[in-house]
């Protein structure tokens, strides 16, 4: 699994191109092989999380974006189940609404950043506001135009106060999207997942992978990098994101802190 993140990373500066991604790719993983690695993530990842918590220094934020029934809330149930649910966060972004609409696009999304020592997921993100917004017009170019450098600055702030951040653009195709939703149609568990608007997003495709394709090139950094994750196959989806959070959170260098008072004279009865 060792290069796995470096070829799934989105260099910064790169002139990146969604069509050359197979989004049906397993990079050589086999399925069998993929879940025993998946369970040693997990396992993993909830030790590196009991420390985040006991350090209580830094958070960690993960964003996630993807197409309608690109996988994002598969990916949240499956990832982040063997976490401790007290130090976890989900923020599903919506259609602005009430006071939302009231404040400026990052308000939001800077009171759901995780406080130190939480594990923080963005289920969609500041990013739709460079997404949403540009495919359907809902703000003029020049507004939406300027906010990848907003947003870049943004996290530069986040980052240097102690989040770490890591961004997954979940990718599927467009035939994998329509099996998606015909299977969500057909099961009595999911159809009501089903949204008549998610076949009016579809006409949109192309422009939604114009859109990505510029929020990639755009806003990949050092301090905040994207990856792209072939999506096609949800166990190998499963298996990216795990091993790319794992890696995050060891890179951190997480310690537990040292006990407050001196134990060794502690005794008790
Ligand atoms: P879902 O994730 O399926 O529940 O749908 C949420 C909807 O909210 C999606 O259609 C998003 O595109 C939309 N949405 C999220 N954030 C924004 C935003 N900032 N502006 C406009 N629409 C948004
Ligand atoms: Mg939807």
């Amino acid at each position: 699994m060792k290069n796995l993140a470096h070829h799934l990373l989105v260099d910064p500066g790169s002139k990146i191109k969604l069509a050359d991604f197979d989004p049906g790719s397993t990079h050589g993983v086999g399925k069998a092989a993929a879940a025993g690695h998946l369970t040693r993530n997990l396992e993993q990842l909830a030790v590196l999380q009991h420390m985040l918590y006991a350090e209580g220094q830094r958070s960690l934020l993960v964003v996630l974006q993807g197409i309608d029934a690109g996988g994002k809330d598969g990916t949240i149930q499956r990832v982040m189940s063997g976490l401790n649910p007290q130090g976890v966060t989900v923020t599903s972004f919506k259609v602005p609404e009430g006071a939302e609409k009231r404040h400026d696009y990052l308000w939001r999304v800077h009171n759901a950043v995780p406080e130190w020592g939480k594990i923080g997921i963005f289920n969609r993100s500041h990013y739709e506001d460079v997404l949403v917004v540009r495919v359907h017009g809902l703000a003029p170019k020049p507004v939406w135009s300027k906010r990848y450098d907003q947003i870049n600055d943004f996290e530069r702030m986040l980052s240097a106060n102690g989040v770490r951040i890591v961004k997954f653009l979940l990718y599927i195709g467009k035939d994998e999207q329509a099996k998606r939703f015909r299977q969500r149609l057909d099961d009595k568990s999911k159809n009501w997942k089903f949204s008549p608007a998610d076949l009016k997003e579809r006409e949109y495709w192309d422009q939604y992978i114009g859109a990505y394709q510029d929020m990639l090139r755009k806003c990949s950094t050092k301090h905040a990098p994207w990856y792209v994750i072939p999506s096609n196959n949800k166990w190998f989806r499963n298996l990216a994101v795990s091993q790319i959070l794992r890696e995050t959170l060891e890179s951190m260098d997480l310690k537990f802190p040292k006990p407050s008072a001196d134990l060794s004279g502690i005794k008790f009865e």
